[in-house]
């Protein structure tokens, strides 16, 4: 496919990032100045005469407008070169990972990643040859430790993780991957591209699941690949397009492959990028309060968010982030309290998930994080986890007293 959806368009490169979110890919359209994209729900085009394509559009596999506006716009917001939109975080996270790794290669990861994205490496890839080792990635130098060099291909960084909010620094990690060889890739999906620009920290790729603060409504899943302008494949490796460059690799898989985002999905997905900005602030604020009164409740040991200043990366989070975000996790001290806690609560919802205008709650040992129980990976069963939503947050706090209360530990 030729088409280059950028060439007929404004740059808004030089713009503020609200400014990217709304308007980057999002031109009125031509015929008849809509000024929201269109969803373009169609499999093919008409060609005018064999090979005569219209912009360049033959299949919605390989490409499809609502599509391209959405990836055009996530390049922009994370400041990278070219963005790929699939039907799901991990659908995107597969994509990237099997453009750059080949049997035999090792993948450092972190020792609390996703879930999904652990079973992902270990499970899937694993068979087909991959290794991996799981790292404490708020220490720099066992990253350095961790990576073989001439055989680890991708380091693995995600920040905030989840469900325990630690830190990476994405800079000092992204000297090391560098020096290796290897690809950097960083999970952006707690941060969102408005509290944080890894690219611009060094790394070579971002994936997101859209379907959290990007989408933003809990109404559509998602994924998406951006990567860095002149990023390339690992030392050494070609891709199947013939080119080093990461982004041809990714973009032949996304086709070749095909778990692309579908039309209608990526609509959505584009709107609720349009409020990112303005709903990370609230969800940072909140966020913020939440935390300060669970520091303050007798009854919670210990409150996991990289805003609070005893958070040992906090120093690390606040140089690298805009705002540190709407996850907050808090223990219990016994898996009895921490699932009645989750159960009582009333304006949050019992939900696995995050990222939404809706506050949700919810038990990672038992829900998000089962799958990796008895691994590395495994969480304390007492942690609760918080996706603190954008309501009022008078209307938070009341709720988590009265649930902390329910749970036989109020004041
Ligand atoms: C949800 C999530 C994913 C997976 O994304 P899906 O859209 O559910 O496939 C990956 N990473 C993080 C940090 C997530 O929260």
């Amino acid at each position: 496919m030729t088409h280059d959806p950028l060439a007929q368009h404004p740059d808004w490169t030089d713009s503020g990032f609200s400014t990217r979110a709304i308007h980057a890919g999002q031109d009125p359209d031509p015929r008849t100045g809509a000024v929201v994209t269109p969803i373009h729900q169609v499999s093919t085009y008409k060609q005018d005469g064999v090979g005569g394509l219209r912009g360049g559009y033959e299949y919605s596999r390989s490409g499809n407008p609502t599509r391209d506006a959405l990836q055009e716009a996530l390049a922009a917001v994370e400041g990278g070169a070219a963005a790929f939109a699939f039907s799901s975080g991990l659908a995107a996270e597969d994509a990237l990972l099997r453009s750059v790794l080949r049997p035999g290669d090792h993948v450092v990861v972190p020792d609390d990643a996703y879930g999904g994205t652990y079973r992902l490496i270990a499970r899937v890839l694993g068979p087909w040859g991959i290794d991996h080792t799981p790292v404490d990635l708020s220490d720099p130098d066992a990253v350095l430790a961790a990576i073989q060099p001439g055989r680890t291909k991708v380091v693995w960084v995600e920040t905030p993780t989840n469900p325990l909010l630690g830190i990476a620094d994405i800079a000092a990690i992204a000297t090391h991957a560098q020096s290796a060889g290897a690809v950097l890739v960083v999970d952006n999906t707690f941060a969102s591209p408005y509290l944080q620009q890894p690219l611009a920290l060094g790394a070579d790729a971002v994936v997101h699941s859209t379907t959290k603060y990007i989408g933003g409504h809990s109404d559509v899943v998602g994924g998406a690949v951006v990567v860095a302008d002149g990023a390339q494949l690992p030392a050494g490796m070609v891709g199947p397009t013939g080119t080093t460059a990461l982004r041809d690799a990714v973009g032949f898989l996304q086709n070749a492959s095909g778990a692309v985002a579908g039309p209608f999905d990526a609509w959505l997905t584009l709107r609720g990028l349009k409020t990112l900005a303005v709903r990370m602030d609230r969800h940072n604020s909140n966020a913020e309060a939440v935390a300060r009164f669970l520091v303050e409740h007798p009854g919670v040991r210990e409150v996991l968010w990289p805003g609070l200043p005893e958070h040992p990366g906090h120093e690390v989070a606040a140089r690298q982030m805009r705002g540190f975000g709407g996850m907050v996790a808090f223990r219990t001290g016994s898996a009895e309290s921490a699932v009645a806690v989750c159960a009582a609560t009333r304006v949050f919802t019992l939900a696995e998930s995050l990222g939404g205008v809706e506050s949700l709650v919810e038990h990672p040992g038992r829900m998000t994080h089962g799958s990796v129980a008895g691994t590395a990976l495994e969480v304390p069963d007492d942690l609760v986890r918080l996706s603190v939503g954008i309501e009022d947050v008078e209307d938070l706090l009341t709720d988590l007293a009265q649930a902390l209360a329910v749970a036989g530990l109020g004041r």
